[in-house]
């Protein structure tokens, strides 16, 4: 495995935590890994001021400048890719062939946004004042706090970091206490490309400190972006702490994703996507298919085959081996909340259909599914984050749009058809900021990634993510 230095990265140096330690552990085996700097609030303000000296000269780098270093992360990454997933797997728990498709994922949107450093276009404006001229640019915000999840640990940080990085931002990195060694990995790979001192740090603590942490990044003034993915009450919290600063925020919070699928749909296709987009890292996926929502007519046909397929595919167990493609999740409060949920999913009417082999470990759940689920079930209204499939029938298309609608959270929603104006319909009715007609795996570097209503504001990837860390700034010459 990948050795990583167990500092926190800041102002080019790595330095001890003032907290002292806090120790990693791979949730497959329970072994501790290492133990790595718990930072304090001292730690994270030097931090904060090493960005905000960078800040000056980085912000004035040309686009090719920034390119040229983006590109050699980007390079870096990819030649250490092996290390890097072994590494990933071992703390966050996920397959080794899923966690390189999480590098490659990473590895484009380092490309993009390498690429989108020589696209931050202003505007000339028409005048409608005779003797002035008006134009925009487009400026780099300022230091931009990137606070980063346990799921997909290292795609955050590419696309979180790399825009930054792109728009001429500095950053203060802060990884999820249960997966932060690939972040210092990461913070070597930035080393070794040459990232002035100050331009990327990285700042890890226990969950113990990561109140007063969000709190101080939240607060200081010299921060003028906080990009979060994560839950939605800490993004609630971070949205009314950033208030009184009037800072730039972008958040990435839960989702709640219907997966519809209709009479007319490839049933062999929606059985295969929905098993992908369910069990992709052990369901911890904030656009896994949360609610599956089939047509009575098909509904036992659909309800079998996925049954079949979880007997044949599902193999759970440490994902360093070849031998298993599903983890275990990732702490032992996600595995209560797993456990929990199906319980009262059982008690309120539900049956469990099929439960696959649990792997061998305290954090492994059993890949399951449920069918019976309606929508009063307390599993039909929240966020599963594990490997349970939550079938709901229905009967009519306006009935269906409803029922996927009836949340607060909208990040991603899917269907099956093959009726194209139901396909117009469905994708136009859904209150979401991603749809997906015949389709998962929906976001790429190019386009933009993020929610509606409760699950977030802003968009990663795409030409849009930019705008989170830039401000336009009008210049108008007069007196002409
Ligand atoms: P989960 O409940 O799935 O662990 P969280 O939203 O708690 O999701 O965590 C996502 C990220 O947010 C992690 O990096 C975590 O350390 C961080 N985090 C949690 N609480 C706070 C907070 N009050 N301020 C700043 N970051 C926080």
């Amino acid at each position: 495995m990948a050795s990583v230095k167990a500092k926190a990265y800041i102002n080019g140096k790595w330095v001890a935590g003032r907290g002292g330690v806090f120790p990693v552990h791979n949730p497959a085996t329970g072994e501790e890994i290492m133990k790595i700097a718990e930072c304090t609030k001292e730690d994270v303000q030097d931090a904060i001021d090493a960005a905000s000296s960078a800040f000056e000269s980085y912000k004035k780098w040309t686009p090719s400048q920034r390119a040229a270093l983006l590109m050699k992360i980007h390079d870096l990454m990819d030649q250490k890719k092996e290390e890097l997933a072994t590494l990933l797997t071992t703390e966050q728990g996920k397959p080794k062939v899923e966690a390189m498709g999480e590098i490659q994922f990473s590895l484009t949107f380092l490309t993009w946004f390498a690429e989108e450093t020589r696209r931050m276009y202003g505007e000339t404006v028409p005048t409608s004042v005779k003797n002035k001229r008006f134009i925009t640019v487009r400026q780099p915000a300022g230091v931009a706090a990137c606070i980063t999840p346990w799921n997909f640990p290292v795609a955050m940080i590419a696309r979180k970091v790399g825009a930054a990085l792109a728009a001429g931002c500095t950053a203060v990195l802060k990884p999820a206490e249960d997966t932060p060694l690939n972040s210092l990995f990461f913070a070597q790979l930035c080393e070794e490309a040459g990232v002035p001192a100050g331009v990327v740090n990285v700042v890890t603590c226990s969950r113990d400190r990561v109140q007063e942490v969000g709190a101080l990044l939240c607060d200081s003034h010299k921060v003028k972006v906080v990009s979060f993915t994560g839950s939605t009450a800490v993004g609630q919290w971070l949205y009314s702490r950033c208030g009184p600063t009037v800072k730039k925020l972008a958040l990435e919070l839960g989702g709640d994703a219907p997966f519809i699928v209709f009479p007319s749909a490839k049933l062999d296709q929606a059985v295969k996507d929905a098993m992908f987009i369910k069990f992709l890292n052990c369901g911890q996926v904030c656009v896994s298919a949360n609610r599956v929502y089939v047509h009575e007519s098909i509904h036992d046909e659909f309800v079998s085959k996925v049954k079949q397929a979880m007997m044949y595919n599902i193999k759970q167990g440490n994902g360093l081996s070849n031998t298993f493609n599903q983890g275990p999740l990732v702490n032992k409060k996600q595995h209560e909340r797993c456990t929990a949920l199906v319980r009262d999913a059982v008690s309120n009417g539900a049956t469990i259909e099929y439960q696959a082999q649990k792997g061998d470990g305290d954090l492994f759940f059993p890949a399951t599914i449920l069918t019976g689920v309606t929508k009063k079930n307390p599993i039909a209204q929240q966020e599963i984050f594990g490997p349970v499939f939550s079938v709901l029938k229905f009967k009519t298309e306006e009935e269906v749009i409803k029922c996927a609608n009836d949340t607060e959270r909208g990040l991603s929603g899917y269907f099956y058809t093959e009726d194209i104006a139901q396909a117009w319909r469905v994708s136009e009715a859904m209150e979401v900021g991603m749809a997906g007609i015949n389709a998962i795996c929906i976001d790429t570097a190019e386009t933009p990634f993020g929610g509606v209503k409760m699950s977030g504001l802003g968009k990663e990837g795409s030409r849009h993510a930019l705008d989170d860390f830039t401000n336009d700034k009008t210049i108008c010459w007069g007196n002409l």
